[in-house]
């Protein structure tokens, strides 16, 4: 790895040898992976990732950690899809759609615990554990009993039931805790101060977040080495949209891209849970922890680790961050199914979603190319789906007569 320096902290610059530790001993600053440019531009082309396999481990000299022995989950290299028929339902140009539900557990969290549990084998750790809204929990104990390793995953009680039966099937052991993510997190933060466990989000959080950034990659790569101008990414705790950005440029200071991107990073935000989106709204400097209450609860972090990294990324950016209603996320799950064929869950609905209304409000334009990143599958929250339209379209009698009376504009001469 002689691309990776050191751990830095994004606050004051301390730099910290490669260990896991999250945060600065000075001033408390989250610690992030610092690389060494000249090395990545050295050895890293676009020959040189078409070369690689058809995963995140294409993309081995822009992340912190070698592939693991066993690199055959495929995780990542997910399909870009061009979007025309939601295109002209939202009356936008050329939009694509980053079809993420495309990944082992069927979430995006499989690029972050990827990279998390290869550096957590580098460093000898034996048990993988997390603090989760329910994705994270699915990737977390899936990709520990793939390498052998005991999972601890915490997740608050009220989570859906489908996104614990699918973390407790991989044998993991499966913490409900009575009280919010915020909760949950604060206990793990506890935990992991006492366990010599490797948290995916907590003490592994510096090698973790540099997976998102992996969706830029792919993003660009599949673009042709390209940019959007304006892409949608739905926030929790704001780490995946800073990381998008954040890997459009480390293409361009690696060599990898003509021009500098100009990228256009808007947020997605429920507003039963939209502590960034409302102070981006009122133009604060001040992110206000909220209570969640939503539908999308992959994304009900109610006091966000990365918000003010997320809002910066949005506001040196000229995006927007939209919040919206659990009504809008369900017709956003439906509109998206309805004209793409893909079934995202609830955070899927806040994104689509959030386009609609930055499409209406003239944030996003018709002229600009735009990326939507679809992030969960709707299988995992299907009872945001439930009642009208859900059912069958009509329950018949076993003969002719009773689908043409149930069906008459599919007989001929009518
Ligand atoms: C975790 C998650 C996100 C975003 O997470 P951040 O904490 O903002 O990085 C987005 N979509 C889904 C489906 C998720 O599970
Ligand atoms: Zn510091």
């Amino acid at each position: 790895m002689a691309h990776v320096q050191t751990l830095v902290c994004r606050e004051c610059g301390h730099q910290y040898p490669i260990a896991p530790i999250y945060t600065c001993e000075f001033c408390f600053g989250p610690l992030g992976v610092a690389y060494d440019t000249e090395a990545q531009r050295a050895t890293v082309s676009r020959e040189s990732i078409a070369a690689g396999p058809p995963s995140i481990w294409r993309y081995r000299d822009l992340l912190p950690v070698d592939p693991p022995g066993d690199a055959s989950a495929r995780v990542g290299y997910t399909p870009l899809v061009r979007a025309d028929r939601l295109a002209s339902e939202l009356g936008l140009g050329e939009v694509w759609v980053k079809d993420d539900t495309r990944n082992p557990t069927n979430s995006f969290k499989d690029r972050v615990v990827a990279v998390a549990l290869a550096k957590a084998l580098e460093f000898g750790i034996k048990t993988l554990a997390c603090a989760s809204t329910g994705n994270l929990a699915n990737a977390v104990a899936a990709a520990a009993a793939r390498a052998g390793l005991t999972s601890y995953v915490f997740i608050p009680a009220d989570l859906e039931f489908a996104k614990i039966a699918t973390t407790a099937i991989y044998g993991a052991n499966v913490v409900a805790v009575d009280g919010n993510y915020d909760d949950v997190n604060r206990l793990c933060a506890e935990i992991a101060a006492e366990q010599s466990w490797g948290f995916a989000n907590i003490n592994l959080r510096p090698f973790y977040a540099e997976g998102s950034k992996t969706l830029a990659y792919e993003t660009s790569e599949q673009l042709g080495w390209e940019t959007p101008d304006h892409v949608v990414v739905p926030v929790a705790s704001g780490s995946l949209l800073t990381k998008i950005r954040a890997g459009f440029d480390d293409l361009f200071s690696v060599g990898l891209l003509n021009e500098k991107p100009g990228v256009r990073i808007s947020g997605a935000q429920a507003q039963g849970c939209s502590p960034v989106a409302t102070a981006f709204a009122d133009n604060a400097q001040v992110i206000n922890p909220v209570k969640p209450a939503t539908i999308a609860k992959s994304l009900a972090i109610g006091n966000p680790a990365d918000g003010y990294h997320a809002l910066d990324a949005v506001r040196e950016t000229r995006g927007g961050i939209a919040a919206v209603t659990d009504d809008e996320i369900v017709e956003g799950i439906r509109l998206l199914a309805r004209t793409e064929g893909i079934f995202g869950e609830t955070a899927a609905g806040v994104t689509v979603a959030s386009l609609k209304r930055l499409a209406e409000e003239g944030v996003v334009r018709p002229d600009e190319r735009v990326v939507l990143y679809v992030t969960g599958h709707g299988l995992k929250t299907l009872d945001a789906v439930a009642g009208p339209g859900s059912g069958p379209t009509a329950v018949i009698a076993p003969t002719r007569q009773a689908f043409a009376d149930a069906f008459p504009e599919t007989q001929p001469g009518r």
